[in-house]
């Protein structure tokens, strides 16, 4: 290491999948790392969809952040939501004190887009955080506990409705991963209940599922899913969500109490509010080294930061917020070193969606594969990237007994019911029934 190394403190805001393998590179260098986070621990999304769908415990999916840094010996952790940076003195306010930096690591992620849709962002559910995921198990199980108990035919019917709004990767894993948990446990559980009552609907404003993949991926996970019940609809925008009906631009309504909003997401607000430069989408553009124009001391990462490839912007997914993370701390050491940085290159090693238990679609460079293959292949990877002995022991289990016995594990609605004097009703009813710190709804 060059001897003109001066312990510089380099400061990075959010232990997302960017944040995190900043940190991690940073930790084999002679800096002085300041992790902060909103939350004491990490999540790993790509699984958040089967914590709502009650097939993982919540704390399967997260791990504690300073279980991963503890084997670091200059990195340090403070648990705190960041509200100001003051970018000219370089200093991050945090617990009502401030932390100076000499570099700046920004990787706060995203935050669902609504597109004005009115209604949406009150009523209905969102898949962005571990609080969102057990909110939304908590009202899938409440609606069966009130639709066993309910006279009336046209609310139970409203009752058993679920809209998905979205034909994503997650709007299409969630749409499989709950028709499964309703088709199999939920059906054994509510025997009384009459099955032909449920519905689950994914809408999709475009003419095809998980835009981005080959159409004949497209076409699978379209298939799979209407053969697993999932009433999927193709050009069907949203107009507007109340309380108790979805309506759709065509103007058809759809009665439901549940609708799960998937549609799209947006750059942290937070870079609007301190005045970064943003494009579409609320993202944050860069250099090519990710080195944020006009302040060299600033890298921003993952989903937060608009970047191009081939003058298209990047995806916001894990894999490229993962080797972001690792350009910008290496981007840093450079510049401390007096090196030349090196732009940002992603390398694409594939993507996949699952879609229930046996099947999956993998788009791996030029091979397309899907069915039973594509989820061994899905299923490994999840295991891989998944960090800690622990969790990774423990979703085995829960994935294993769901496969061989066809049941979920996790089937418990809280907190108590009591303790929200009633179930929810919908999104729009959780502030009122639940304290803030029983359940946080992200913004
Ligand atoms: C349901 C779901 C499924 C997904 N599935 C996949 C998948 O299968 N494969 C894939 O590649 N990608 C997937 N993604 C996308 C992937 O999660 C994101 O692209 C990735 O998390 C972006 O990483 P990031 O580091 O930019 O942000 P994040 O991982 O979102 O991390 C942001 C961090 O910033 C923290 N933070 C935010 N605001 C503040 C603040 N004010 N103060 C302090 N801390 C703050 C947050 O707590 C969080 O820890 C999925 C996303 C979702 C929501």
């Amino acid at each position: 290491m060059s001897k003109n190394f001066k312990n510089p403190r380099i400061v990075v805001i959010g232990a997302g999948f960017g944040g995190l393998q900043a940190v991690r590179t940073l930790a084999k260098y002679p800096v002085e790392t300041i992790l902060i986070d909103r939350n004491n621990y990490h999540t790993f999304t790509p699984l958040l969809y089967q914590v709502a769908a009650a097939e993982l415990e919540p704390e399967d999916i997260a791990f504690p952040i300073r279980s991963i840094i503890r084997r670091f010996h200059h990195t340090h952790f403070f648990m705190s939501k960041v509200e100001h940076v003051d970018f000219e003195n370089r200093k991050v306010e945090i617990n009502g004190h401030t932390v100076s930096y000499d570099y700046l690591i920004l990787g706060i992620g995203s935050v669902t887009q609504y597109f004005n849709v009115p209604g949406a962002a009150e009523y209905t559910f969102s898949l962005k955080t571990i609080e969102q995921a057990i909110t939304l198990r908590n009202q899938i199980l409440s609606c069966f506990e009130r639709a066993i108990d309910e006279q009336d035919l046209e609310h139970q019917r409203r009752l058993l409705t679920f809209v998905i709004v979205g034909g994503g990767a997650t709007g299409v894993e969630f749409a499989g991963a709950l028709a499964e948990l309703i088709r199999g446990p939920l059906r054994k559980d509510f025997k009384q209940l009459d099955f032909r009552n449920v519905r689950i609907i994914l809408l999709e404003a475009a003419d095809s599922l998980i835009a981005g993949f080959p159409d004949r991926l497209s076409a699978y996970a379209q298939k799979r899913l209407q053969q697993m019940k999932v009433n999927v609809q193709m050009h069907s925008p949203v107009s507007e969500i109340t309380k108790k009906n979805v309506r759709l631009k065509n103007g058809t309504v759809i009665p439901t109490e549940t609708v799960i909003w998937t549609a799209g997401v947006y750059g942290h607000p937070l870079a609007q509010l301190w005045q970064l430069p943003t494009v579409r989408n609320g993202r944050v553009p860069v250099l090519p080294n990710l080195q944020l124009v006009d302040h060299p001391e600033i890298f921003v990462i993952g989903d937060l930061v608009h970047a191009e490839e081939n003058g298209f912007p990047l995806p916001m997914l894990a894999s490229v917020a993962v080797q972001q993370g690792v350009r910008a701390a290496q981007n840093i050491v450079r510049q401390i070193k007096g090196i030349s940085s090196v732009p940002f290159r992603y390398r694409n090693l594939g993507t996949m969606v699952t879609i229930g238990c046996n099947s999956a679609v993998a788009s791996l460079g030029k091979l397309n594969i899907t069915g039973f293959s594509a989820w061994i292949v899905w299923l490994s990877l999840h295991l891989v990237k998944l960090i800690g002995f622990r969790n990774k022991l423990f979703v085995i289990i829960n994935w294993a007994w769901d496969y061989f016995f066809y049941e979920r594990a996790i089937r418990l609605i809280l907190p108590a019911a009591d303790s929200m004097n009633s179930v929810i009703s919908t999104k729009a009813d959780i502030p009122t029934r639940l304290s803030q710190s029983q359940i946080k709804i992200e913004e």
